[in-house]
C-alpha cells in the first residue's frame, strides 16, 4: 500500500498551467470547428473517418503514454487512466475498422457495421467519463489497485456497448432541438468530471489538464447532440473537440514525462554528484579513520608498554621479595653476597654482577662476591673476588657517597674503572652503595653489554635491593657479634666448670689419698721396724723388705702427686743425688712385664736398647718421682708398638764450655719407633685427663711427667712425628759441685727416754701398728680410737700435765677431729705437746698453717724415724726437762 504523500509525484515538483502548445491547439480546435458549425449540415464522410481514426490513436497513445507514466512513477492513478482510454482507444477502433471495406476472410468484418458502427460511438464517450469520475473517486479514497479498476472499466465498455444497441440513434428534435436525447449524459459526465478535477488540481499534477480536457469534452459532447448524421458538421466540430481536448492532455503529459526526464536527469547528475561527494567524504572518512586507526595503534603501543611496565615492575618486586627471603635466612655476609649478586645476575638479569666491600681510610673497593656466570669475565676484567679496585674521580666515588650510579654509556667515560668494564665489552653499568646509617661500606655493580641498558624501574630496583642487602649484612655483622660473645661465655663457663670439675677431682684425690695413706701406714711401720729390729734377716728378706718399703714409698709420693696435680704449687722437694743410669736399670726391671712377656704373648717382638753415658755425673732430685716419670714414658712408648718395635733409652750430658766448667745438663731420652702423634694429639699430649687409649688410658701421664720435670727444673721435650716414632726427652741440669751424702740416719738412732704416750685415731689397724712400734721404743701407750675417747682418756688419765708426755692425734676423725682434740687437751694440759698425724698431705698446712693448739704435723703414713724426732724434739725441750 503507498501512502497518499510519498506518492504524490506532485511533490517537488512546480504544478504549471496549461502547455502553450495545448493553448494553441485549443484556439486551432476553436478556429477549426467554427467553419464546421457554420455548414452544419454539409456531410464530411472521409473527414469523419480520419477524424475518428484520430480519436481512436490519441487514445491508445494516452493510454500507452499514461500507463508509462504510470509505470514509472509508481502510482496507480496514471494507469487508471491509461485503462479508460485503453477501452475508450478499443471501442473507437472497432468504430473506425467497421468502415473499412475488407475482402477475403476479413470481408465478414462489414458484416457487422450496421450494428457496431452507430453502437460503439456512445460507448466510447461515456465510457471515458465514467472512468475518468470512478479515477478521481479513486484517487479520494487512496485505494490501489489496478487489475480490479481494469477489469471494471472493461465489464463497463461491454455494458454500455450492449446498452447502445438498444436505444435510437437520431431522433426528431426533441427537447431544446436535441436531435441525439441518448447521449444526453455524456456532456453532463464530462462537465461533472471537470469541476472536481479542477477543484483537486492540487493534489496531482494530472488533474488540471484532465480538468481542461474534460471541460473540452463536455462541450464537444454537447455540440453532438444536435448533430443529424453521422458526418455532418455539427459531429465533425464535436470530434475536432475530441481530439482538441485528447491532445490537450496528451500535450500535458508528454510535458509532464520530459519534466519528469528531466528532473531525473537532474536527479542523476545530483546523484551523481552526490555520489561523488559521497566518494570523497568516503575518502575523507577513511583517511581520518586511518589516521584515528593509527593513533589508536599508537596509544595501545604506548598501553601496551606501560603494561610491559607494570609487569615488569610486578615481576622485579617479586624477585626483590625472593632475594629478600633468602638473605633473611643468612647470617654470614659471605652468602648473603653470594645470593645477591647470583640473584640478579640470573634473574634481572644482567651480564656481569660483582659486590664490593668499601674500604673508607683507603678509599679502596675489595671484590667480595662475583657471579657465577660472570666468573669468567671477572677475570678478564681483573675483578676476581678479592681483588682492588681504586676509587678514582669516577661514578664510584658518587657511590661511595651513596648515591645510586647509573652510567648508561660507559664507554664514553675516560676513567680507569669504567674503561676497564668496557674493555670487557660492558656497554652500561649501574653501582648501588651498600649503606648503614649513611655510612657507604659496599658496592653492588651490575652491568650490561648494552649501552643504556637499564630502565629506570631496574636502577630502582637494585637501589631497593642494595638497602635490603645492606640491612640484611648488618644483621649478619650483629648476629656474628652476638655469636662471639655467646662463645666466649661458653668457654669461659667451660672453664669455670672445668676447674669446678677439677676441685671436685681434687677433693675426690685427697680423701682416696687419705684412705690409701691410712691403709699404708701400718705396712710402712712394720717394715721400717722389721728392717731395724729383726737382726736375723737373711740378705734376701731384707732386701725384699726394701722393696716394699721403696714400694710404699713410690705409692706416698704417687698419691701426693695425685692430690696435687691441680694445685699450682711448688712442692717442697728433698733432694737428693740421683744417678740416671741406675735409674734406667731399674725402670727396664720394673716394666720387663710390659714390653717383654705381654708383647710376647701378642706376637709382637719389643728390641730394648739403652746407650748410657759413662760416668755421667749424679744430679739432684726426687729418685722416686724421676723414676715414675721414667716409667711413665716406657709405657707410653710400649703402648705405641703394639706391632713390635724397638724402645731406647739414652743418657747424654750437654753444654759447658771446653774445659768442662758451666751449665751443663744431663739428658734422658725415652725412644720409640712406634705409631707417632698426629699435630692435634702432640699439641695436646700434656694436658691432664688427655688420652687417646680410651678406657685404658688415664691421660694423667705426661702431664705427671711434666710436673716431676717442673720440679726438677728439667727441660721437657716431646717430638713424634706420625709413623716414624716419637722421641721424649728430659734435661736436668747438672750440680756444679756434687752432692753430699743425705743425712738421713743421722738422727735415727736418736732415741727418747720412756714417755707416757696418748696416741688418737679412728682407724683400729693403724692404731693397734703405731701403739705396738711405740711400745718397741719403750713408751708407755694409750690408745683410744676417736676424738671422744681421747679426750675422756686424757681426763681420766688426770689432765694434769705431768701424766701424757705427748698426744699424738689423727686429724681426720668422725665427730670429735684431731683440732678438736687438741684444743680440748691444750685447754686441760696447755703444756702437753700435740702432734698432728695427717694424710691429708702437706698441702694442707701450706694451705691453713698449722693449726691452732698443734706443736707439729706429721704425714701420714708415718716414719718411725720421724716420730723418734718429733718426740725428742717436743718432749725433750728443757721445760719438760
Ligand atoms: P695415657 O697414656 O693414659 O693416654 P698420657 O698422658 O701418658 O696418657 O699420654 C697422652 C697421650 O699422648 C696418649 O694417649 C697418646 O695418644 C699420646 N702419647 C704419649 N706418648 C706417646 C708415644 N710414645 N707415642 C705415641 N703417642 C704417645
Ligand atoms: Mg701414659
Amino acid at each position: 500500500m503507498v501512502s497518499a504523500e510519498s506518492a504524490n509525484p506532485n511533490l517537488g515538483i512546480e504544478t504549471t498551467n496549461l502547455p502553450r502548445a495545448a493553448w494553441g491547439v485549443l484556439v486551432l480546435g476553436v478556429l477549426i470547428s467554427w467553419p464546421l458549425l457554420a455548414m452544419g449540415d454539409k456531410n464530411f464522410p472521409d473527414l469523419h473517418t480520419i477524424l475518428d481514426t484520430s480519436v481512436a490513436l490519441l487514445a491508445g497513445m494516452l493510454a500507452l503514454a499514461l500507463w508509462d507514466m504510470g509505470q514509472h512513477i509508481g502510482h496507480p492513478f496514471p494507469k487508471w487512466l491509461a485503462t479508460c482510454f485503453a477501452v475508450t482507444f478499443v471501442l473507437t477502433l472497432v468504430h473506425v475498422l467497421v468502415t473499412v471495406e475488407w475482402s477475403g476472410q476479413l470481408s465478414g468484418i462489414a458484416q457487422t457495421r450496421g450494428v457496431l458502427r452507430p453502437a460503439t460511438w456512445p460507448p466510447s464517450i461515456h465510457v471515458l467519463s465514467l472512468g475518468f469520475g470512478l479515477s478521481l473517486w479513486r484517487l479520494l479514497r487512496g485505494d490501489a489497485g489496478v487489475l480490479s479498476f481494469s477489469l471494471l472499466m472493461a465489464v463497463l465498455g461491454v455494458g454500455l456497448l450492449a446498452l447502445f444497441q438498444l436505444t435510437p440513434t437520431y431522433t426528431a428534435p426533441t427537447l431544446v432541438g436535441v436531435t441525439r436525447p441518448a447521449l444526453a449524459a455524456a456532456p453532463l459526465l464530462s462537465g461533472l468530471v471537470a469541476i472536481p478535477a479542477w477543484l483537486m488540481r492540487d493534489r496531482d499534477r494530472l488533474l488540471r489538464p484532465i480538468a481542461w480536457t474534460a471541460a473540452v469534452l463536455c462541450i464537444a459532447d454537447l455540440v453532438i447532440l444536435y448533430s443529424r448524421a453521422p458526418p455532418d458538421g455539427l459531429a465533425m466540430a464535436s470530434h475536432v473537440g475530441r481530439i482538441s481536448g485528447f491532445l490537450v492532455l496528451f500535450l500535458s503529459v508528454t510535458q509532464i514525462a520530459s519534466r519528469d526526464m528531466l528532473q531525473r536527469i537532474r536527479a542523476e547528475a545530483a546523484l551523481a554528484q552526490a555520489n561523488a561527494d559521497l566518494d570523497r567524504r568516503v575518502l575523507e572518512r577513511t583517511t581520518e579513520l586511518t589516521a584515528a586507526n593509527e593513533s589508536l595503534g599508537r596509544e595501545m603501543v604506548v598501553r601496551q608498554e606501560a603494561e610491559d611496565k607494570a609487569t615488569a615492575q610486578v615481576e622485579r618486586l617479586f624477585l626483590l621479595h625472593q632475594i629478600t627471603r633468602a638473605i633473611g635466612e643468612r647470617q654470614d655476609l659471605n652468602s648473603i653476597f653470594q645470593i645477591v649478586v647470583r640473584s640478579v645476575e640470573a634473574q634481572l638479569p644482567a651480564d656481569f654482577a660483582c659486590l664490593c666491600l668499601y674500604d673508607d681510610l683507603d678509599r679502596i673497593l675489595t671484590v667480595a662476591a662475583v657471579g657465577v656466570e660472570s666468573q669468567t669475565l671477572a677475570m678478564g676484567l681483573a675483578l676476581p673476588e678479592r681483588a682492588r679496585v681504586d676509587i678514582d674521580q669516577n661514578g664510584l666515588s658518587r657511590c661511595v657517597r651513596g648515591q645510586l650510579v647509573y652510567e648508561a654509556d660507559i664507554a664514553a667515560i675516560d676513567f680507569p674503572f669504567p674503561q676497564r668494564l668496557a674493555r670487557g665489552g660492558l656497554g652500561s653499568m649501574v653501582a648501588a652503595p651498600l649503606q648503614i646509617e649513611s655510612k657507604v661500606f659496599g658496592v653492588l655493580v651490575v652491568a650490561r653489554f648494552r649501552a643504556n641498558g637499564f630502565v629506570s624501574g631496574e636502577c630502582e630496583f637494585l637501589r631497593q635491593l642494595s638497602e635490603h642487602a645492606a640491612l640484611a649484612a648488618h644483621q649478619g655483622q650483629l648476629h656474628g657479634a652476638l655469636q662471639d660473645a655467646y662463645d666466649d661465655l661458653r668457654q669461659s663457663q667451660q672453664a669455670i666448670l672445668q676447674q669446678e670439675r677439677l676441685r671436685a677431682l681434687g677433693q675426690m684425690a685427697s680423701g682416696i689419698a687419705h684412705d690409701i695413706n691410712n691403709a699404708l701406714s701400718p705396712v710402712a711401720l712394720y717394715t721400717e721396724a722389721m728392717m731395724e729390729t729383726e737382726t736375723g734377716l737373711s740378705p734376701t728378706g731384707r732386701s725384699q723388705l726394701e722393696v716394699i718399703q721403696r714400694a710404699v714409698e713410690d705409692v706416698t709420693h704417687t698419691i701426693a702427686r695425685m692430690k696435687e696435680f691441680y694445685r699450682q704449687r711448688e712442692t717442697q722437694l728433698e733432694l737428693a743425688p740421683v744417678r740416671l743410669e741406675e735409674l734406667v736399670h731399674q725402670v727396664l726391671d720394673l716394666t720387663r712385664a710390659r714390653w717383654s712377656d705381654m708383647a710376647v704373648q701378642r706376637g709382637a717382638v719389643i728390641k730394648v736398647q739403652t746407650e748410657l753415658r759413662p760416668n755421667a755425673p749424679a744430679i739432684l732430685g726426687v729418685e722416686s718421682e724421676i723414676r715414675e716419670a721414667l716409667i711413665n714414658l716406657v709405657l707410653n712408648a710400649v703402648d705405641a708398638m703394639p706391632e713390635g718395635g724397638t724402645l731406647a733409652l739414652r743418657t747424654r750430658l750437654a753444654g759447658g764450655d771446653a774445659n768442662g766448667r758451666g751449665l751443663k745438663t744431663l739428658g734422658i731420652e725415652v725412644a720409640d719407633d712406634g705409631v707417632g702423634m698426629d699435630a692435634e694429639t702432640h699439641r695436646r699430649c700434656l694436658e691432664p685427663f688427655f688420652t687417646t687409649k680410651g678406657e685404658r688410658g688415664t691421660g694423667l701421664g705426661l702431664g705427671m711427667v711434666y710436673g716431676v720435670a717442673q720440679r726438677h727444673g728439667a727441660e721437657m721435650d716431646v717430638r713424634s712425628t706420625p709413623g716414624v716414632g716419637t722421641v721424649v726427652s728430659l734435661a736436668f741440669p747438672v750440680p756444679e759441685s756434687p752432692p753430699a751424702a743425705s743425712p738421713g740416719g743421722a738422727t735415727a738412732a736418736a732415741t727418747t727416754a720412756r714417755l707416757r704416750l696418748l696416741i688418737v685415731d679412728d682407724d683400729p689397724v693403724l692404731l693397734k701398728a703405731l701403739r705396738e712400734i711405740l711400745e718397741q721404743d719403750g713408751h708407755v701407750v694409750t690408745a683410744a680410737n676417736g676424738g671422744r675417747a681421747a679426750i675422756e682418756a686424757f681426763d681420766v688419765g688426770g689432765g694434769r700435765d705431768s701424766y701424757f708426755a705427748a698426744v699424738i692425734t689423727d686429724l681426720g676423725m668422725p665427730y670429735v677431729d684431731g683440732r678438736k682434740v687438741a684444743a680440748e687437751i691444750k685447754a686441760m694440759s696447755p703444756t702437753t705437746p700435740v702432734l698432728l698425724l695427717t694424710g691429708w698431705g702437706q698441702g694442707f698446712i701450706a694451705e691453713a698453717d698449722m693449726p691452732p693448739h698443734v706443736d707439729q704435723v706429721l704425714s701420714k703414713p708415718p716414719k718411725i724415724r720421724e716420730i723418734r724426732a718429733a718426740l725428742a724434739q717436743q718432749c725433750m725441750e728443757p721445760s719438760h726437762g
